[in-house]
């Protein structure tokens, strides 16, 4: 039996997910584009899906893109809005712990003549809103800032980082991936002009993006071609995923109040078992403004890959953090941004909960973890020298 803790990594579609999607592989497998009735079909539910997902996330469903994923979706943001805007100024800002994508489209935009700011954060990676309005200027014309961190887990004051932005009439991004399903999103209360969604985060299949684009807010394609999706994004449609992602944004929205109480609970659970019964153990993040589903520690003397292996052995599936960028030795920069020395950012682990945990889940990892973290220390002279 294996137990599955590192649900921001990847997640399971759902079955009622599945089954609505089964139709439009085979059935009403039509194409958007064409005027006959089989077409219509296909329309008639890519318009459906716009509206379940702007009604997830407070928007008008002509205000949705949809894009292959959430790589896609920060790309055409950042690099649409950016070049349809040069005119207006060359300066975007983004902060210090942007998933890895946002890092690399920041570096592609530096070296197609813009600049870029990036803000730092606290120690629990929480934005510092001072710095970020110190660092707009008269030629900033985009600032991004994830809504939550997909590693430690922080949320960020994102309404008062919107209204910054609209006071200084300049357009603010957000990477909702990490959030989306787990917290309530509404892109007017929080003054969102571009939004970045993705399917799988929500039980959808893979493979299918959202980009959320406020009326008004002019961005140029990335992909010519045949002028779907208003012309910001060409090429035929993915209906059987679109109806899946459909499907998934209304679970979730009939879902979450309970599915989050329910990954609280076991969250706190682990949080507090782990920082009580393990000594020098920290947590990384904010200790309240955190997503429902995420613990994120740090354990002295204690290297990263050794911790995940020795779950692996136990059949437990966990994280050191970003499977993003898992496969390179370079300390996570989220947690280098906290101020985190590279030794105490390679002896963390990420535990992030989802729809199929049960509490066995919690107990079974509950069960190894101090063993475990004993025995690497044993093992690391690196530790004994300190005690
Ligand atoms: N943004 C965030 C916050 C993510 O966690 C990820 C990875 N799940 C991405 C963007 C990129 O997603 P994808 O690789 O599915 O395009």
């Amino acid at each position: 039996m294996n137990f599955y803790l590192d649900y921001q990594s990847s997640k399971p579609v759902d079955q009622r997910v599945i089954d609505a999607m089964l139709p439009y592989q085979h059935d009403t497998f039509g194409n958007p584009s064409s005027l006959h009735a089989v077409g219509d079909d296909a329309t008639e539910v890519l318009e459906a899906s716009r509206g379940a997902i702007g009604a997830f996330i407070g928007a008008e469903k002509d205000e949705i893109i949809f894009t292959s994923g959430a790589t896609e979706s920060n790309n055409l943001a950042l690099i649409g809005y950016s070049f349809r805007n040069r005119d207006k100024g060359n300066h975007v800002v983004i902060a210090e712990i942007e998933h890895i994508s946002i890092h690399n489209i920041a570096k592609y935009l530096e070296k197609n003549g813009f600049v870029i700011s990036k803000v730092p954060v606290d120690q629990f990676g929480v934005v510092k809103i001072e710095k970020l309005a110190e660092r707009i200027t008269d030629k900033t014309i985009l600032v991004s800032v994830g809504y939550a961190n997909n590693e430690i887990g922080t949320v960020q004051n994102i309404s008062q980082i919107g209204a910054l932005c609209r006071e200084k009439n300049i357009a603010f991004h957000t990477d909702a991936v990490a959030a989306e399903g787990l917290l309530s999103i509404d892109t007017n209360k929080d003054n969102i002009d571009l939004m970045t969604l993705s399917s799988n985060d929500i039980y959808g299949p893979k493979g299918l993006g959202a980009l959320y684009v406020r009326k008004g807010i002019r961005i140029n394609p990335l992909i010519i071609g045949g002028g779907q999706e208003r012309g910001l994004r060409s090429g035929t449609e993915n209906i059987p995923a679109i109806a899946g992602m459909k499907k998934a944004a209304e679970i979730i929205q009939n879902e979450m109040p309970e599915e989050t109480k329910r990954f609280q609970q076991y969250r706190d659970k682990i949080i507090n078992e782990v920082l009580s019964k393990v000594p020098r153990c920290y947590l990384n993040g904010h200790p309240t403004k955190r997503l429902p589903n995420n613990a994120h520690f740090r354990f002295d003397g204690v290297e990263g890959e050794s911790l995940l292996l020795s779950f692996k052995e136990k059949k437990i599936a966990v994280s050191t953090g970003s499977a993003c960028s898992s496969k390179t030795l370079e300390p996570s920069h989220t947690l280098i941004a906290l101020g985190l020395l590279h030794e105490e950012a390679h002896g963390s682990l990420e535990i992030t909960l989802g729809r199929f945990n049960q509490e066995a889940d919690v107990d079974a990892l509950l069960a190894v973890l101090p063993e475990i973290v004993k025995r690497l220390r044993r093992l690391s002279p690196l530790y004994k020298e300190e005690v």
